[in-house]
Formats: C-alpha cells, structure tokens, sequence
C-alpha cells in the first residue's frame, strides 16, 4: 500500500464525516493528519505506533488508524460511512465547487441522491434558488457536469503508459511479435483506447489467450474476428488488440500509429501512405515513406497538422529528447512544499547528469503551500551558495521562484526581491475562474513584467478533472515573443501545459519553450519523460527547448537577461 493510497483514505473518511454531519474536532484531525502526511518522504507502512505520532500534525487516534489501514488495507470508520452514503451522493464529491456541506444539504434538504437529479435541479433553475448556492454555483455544478461526463473511459498519459506496459510484459512472452500502437505510442495526453498489434497466424487461438486472462473481458459485440475489444479490471478505457498476420504487421503497426489524415497524403509517387502500406505491407514505416516519396514521420506527430511542412525544414533527429536535456528548472523542496529537501534535489539532479538544478519553491502568497517571506529566500540563497561552493564548477544550483501571478497581473514580490533571484517562473494558482479577456490581461501584464523570464502553466488545466481558464493562446504568446519570455511545458502528467498544439506557434515567433517536471520530491524529475513526448508530438526542436540549454549558456543567457531590465 503506497503513502497516497493511506492519504486517499483518510481524507475521504473526513469527507463523509462532514457529509454525515460527524465529530467537528474528529473531522479536523483527519484533514490535518492527510495534509501533512502528504508531506513526510517516510513509506508509511513501515513506521511504528511512536514513530508515527512523531510526524507533524498525527494525533494517536489518527495514528492508530493508519496502523490499522496498513494492517488490513480498510478502514473500519470508512466502511460504515460508506455503508450510509448512496453511491450517487459518493459522486457528487467529483464536482468541482461544492464540497461535504453543499452535498449535504441537496441530500438531506432536497432528497437529491444521484446525479442525474442533480442535473436535472440545476437544468430547472432549483439549485440557484437554495440559500447558500445561487446562479453562479449552479453553473459552475453544470459546467462540472457536463466535464466529468466527457471524461468517463478516458486516462491520462502515465496511466496509460502504465497500463500498457503492464500488458506488454504479458503479451510479448505468448506473442512472437507485440508493439503498443494508438494513442500511447503517439503521446496523447489522454488516452481513450489502449491498443496493441500482436502477431499471430491464428487470431482464434490469440483470443483464447486474452480470454484465458482472468483481468481482460472481452466486449463480444464491439469485437471482430481480427480484433479483440474489451477491458482491463479496474479500468474504463477501451482495450484494443488487432491481430496481424506475420506478412502483415508492419502494415498494421503502421496504419494504427497515426492518424487518418496522414495516412492519406500522398507522396511523389502519387499513392498514398495507406495505399502504399497496404500494396507493401511487410515493409517496415521508414520504407513505406521512402517508397511514398515523402519524409519519414516520427509516430508522435502523425496527427494530419503539419508535420509534412515542418519536415521541409527539419528532419527527426532534431526533435528534442530527454538525452538533450542538460538542466531541470521548475522544481520544489521543503521549504515550500516539496517533500525533499533542497540538497537532496540538487544532489539527485546532479546523480541523473544535468549541470544544473532550478530551485522554483512558491511564493509567499501561497501560504497553503508555504510559500517564501523575504527571510526564508535569504535563508535559501545562502544554503544554494554554500551547495554551490560543494558542487563545484561542474554542477549549479539556480536561484529561482515561482512567484504566483496576484489577481492584477502584477508578480508576488517587490523588484528588489525579485531582482535576487537568477529566474522567475510565473505561474496563476488562485482565482482560477476568470474570463478569457481577464485571464490573458492578466497573464500578459505578467509577462510584461521585466523579472519574468518562464511563464509556469500557462492555463492551469488539470488534465481529466479540470478545464483550465480560458486564454487567448496567440497574444499570449506574442506578448512572450515580444518580451523573450520563455513558456513552460509542465510536464506532469497531470498538466502538460502548455497544450502541445501551440508548440510550433511559438516557435515561429522565436519563444522557446521549457520542459519543466514541476517536481515536489525527486521521483517527480522523471515526469519529463511525459513532457518530452508532448514536446517532441509539438514538433519541438532541441535548439528551442530552453533547459537544452548547457549550464555555460543558461548563465550567459540569465546575466545578459538581468542586464536588459
Ligand atoms: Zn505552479
Ligand atoms: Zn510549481
């Protein structure tokens, strides 16, 4: 059982307390136990009862119940609330806006028990009526709805990956030949079909074997002889496997790795890539596109956009890939709320290669995520000098902030704060719902800012439970070119924002982007793999990716830019 999965559990039953009108005080310890539990680096399955009331904010109620969680995987007050919660009410906790006290009185006070009534009430104007909630709730309770219900069977890229690769292991020791196809291999941000090419000259016989697999159920009626359709237990996306004779799989791999549109351009030779594929179909991708006479497609961006007009000036080998990456900017440590400690990052940074580590903690008006009042910058910037001083020349710290973006525009610290730092990261994290003309005012007059050097998730989406607010991407990233403001990738999966179709955009307007993991422990500097893929499914090249640049260049590049303000 992992930290998160404990945390989950406390914080749900604190939630259905509320929901049940519980014990205020027996509430708040839960909360605060989950809160700062989230923090500790320690595998909680491992520690004792005394080392376990230790931790910040763990009372011994919460303590013993976390033994217990750890002991039997359940928890006993969990399982009688949920014993008097309907399972439609237990889903109103995935709407955005309202919280235990709101769902508790459309339950109790309205007798709304599902979802569907709940649409309904807000579709009849009844909810905007009760005390407490009004049009503009409603319409926030409408608009989650309606986003929730397009998510259902989707999952974000990691899960996906993860998924797939579950499968794989599995797939590869039955099948001579198995290659993950689809939206995986083409780096969607959300994935809605995880889907495989198996090899095989007796497709019955294939789907014995993912029959004879006791977490796959095949969906019989979305299924055809030569392609199994179904689900993994657990989960809700769509599980594709096409079997492909041998002479065939190339072909197969090829056409279920891009999209319908670039299959259909066609080549000098005046067939086109799927007609081509098809008359060849053991022919291996980089030879159909030879044989088509047109340029070889890396499977990311065979989207039908434009990859056929970046490709007159660029070939695939200039695609960025995590290997050109020399530094990691956009990261968190404990002094705002990271889980590892400064050191501990920049030394693990430095053990994976990169020349240098950006240190971005939260700015003080994020007190929820304790961000930094003046005396703790200076605190911060003397530990990165004396770790510099250890490093030595090989090896850097950077001095940077993410300064939250106030409701204004303006960033979060006087200019003789901002002026210490060697970058700034500005990024929006409160008041998030804003029109399209606020936001992109305020995010501009941001990026004016002459101590703005990365502009930090440019929308704030959270990929399947949040839209992000609306912008008006063109101005900007014109604002961006016009003041060299360089724009992140956020490259946790949970974000990767900016979205990867304003990639080439940007690029034409001279911006560079940053591949940024926003890291808050040092397992998250792996999330740039998630932004490379999108970054790379953008078209971005090595020579536009801001943290490809060596530590010689970045210094240079951050002086000459302090110069200039
Ligand atoms: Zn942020
Ligand atoms: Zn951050």
């Amino acid at each position: 059982m992992s930290n998160t999965e404990i945390i989950d559990i406390l914080e749900l039953t604190a939630k259905l307390m509320e929901l049940h009108d519980g014990d205020a005080f027996k509430i708040k310890s839960f909360q605060t136990a989950a809160f700062n539990l989230d923090k500790t680096s320690e595998d909680l399955t491992k520690l004792s009862f005394p080392e376990l009331i230790k931790l910040p904010g763990v009372g011994k109620a919460v303590a013993g119940k976390v033994l217990q969680i750890v002991e039997t995987g359940r928890l006993q007050d969990l399982d009688d609330l949920l014993a008097q919660t309907p399972e439609g009410v237990l889903q109103m906790f995935r709407i955005k806006g309202i919280g235990a006290k709101k769902i508790r009185m459309l339950w109790r006070e309205l007798g709304i028990d599902t979802i569907r009534d709940l649409r309904l009430a807000c579709e009849s104007g009844e909810i905007a009526k009760i005390k407490g909630f009004g049009e503009k709730t409603q319409q926030a309770i409408l608009d989650s709805l309606v986003f929730l219900e397009n998510q259902t069977g989707k999952l974000r890229m990691d899960k996906a990956e993860a998924l797939a690769n579950m499968l794989l292991d599995v797939f590869e020791k039955e099948f001579s030949r198995v290659e993950i196809t689809g939206q995986v291999r083409q780096k969607a941000e959300e994935v809605e079909t995880v889907q495989f090419v198996v090899s095989t000259a007796n497709p019955v016989a294939a789907f014995a074997f993912l029959n004879s697999l006791s977490y796959l159920e095949q969906n019989v009626i979305e299924s055809t002889p030569f392609v199994w359709r179904g689900q993994a237990s657990g989960y809700e996306v769509m599980l594709e496997i096409v079997t492909a004779a041998p002479g065939q799989f190339e072909s197969q791999l090829f056409i279920h790795s891009a999209a319908e549109k670039h299959l259909a351009t066609t080549g000098s030779t005046g067939w086109t890539l799927l007609q081509t594929s098809m008359a060849f179909p053991a022919e291996a991708e980089e030879a159909v596109y030879q044989r088509a006479g047109l340029p070889y497609v890396v499977p990311e961006m065979r989207e039908g956009n434009h990859e056929f007009v970046w490709s007159q000036n660029h070939n695939p080998n200039d695609l960025v890939t995590w290997d050109a990456l020399r530094g990691i900017l956009h990261n968190h440590s404990t002094y705002s709320d990271g889980k590892h400690s400064l050191e501990q990052m920049a030394t693990y940074c430095r053990d994976l290669g990169f020349q240098y580590f950006g240190i971005a903690d939260h700015s003080q008006t994020a007190s929820y995520a304790h961000g930094l009042e003046p005396y703790r910058i200076r605190q911060q910037h003397e530990e990165i000098d004396r770790l510099n001083e250890q490093f030595g020349g090989s090896f850097r710290i950077l001095k940077g902030i993410e300064s939250d973006i106030l409701g204004d525009g303006s960033l979060d610290y006087d200019d003789e704060i901002l002026a210490s730092f060697d970058y700034v990261v500005a990024s929006v994290h409160s008041n998030l719902s804003m029109t399209s003309e606020k936001a992109t005012a305020r995010l501009i007059s941001a990026i004016q800012n002459p101590y703005t050097t990365i502009l930090g998730h440019p929308t704030g989406r959270l990929l399947l439970a949040r839209a992000g607010y609306p912008i008006d991407y063109k101005a900007v990233i014109d604002a961006c070119a016009e003041r060299g403001v360089v724009i992140e990738i956020n490259a946790s999966p949970w974000r990767l924002d900016i979205d990867w179709r304003w990639i080439q955009y940007a690029v034409s307007k001279g911006v560079m982007l940053s591949i940024n993991p926003d890291a808050h422990e040092m397992a998250g500097f792996h999330d740039m793999h998630y932004g490379v893929g999108v970054a790379r499914k953008g078209g971005l090249t090595k020579n536009m990716t801001f943290n490809a640049l060596t530590l010689k260049e970045m210094e240079t590049y951050l002086q000459s830019r302090r110069q200039r303000i």
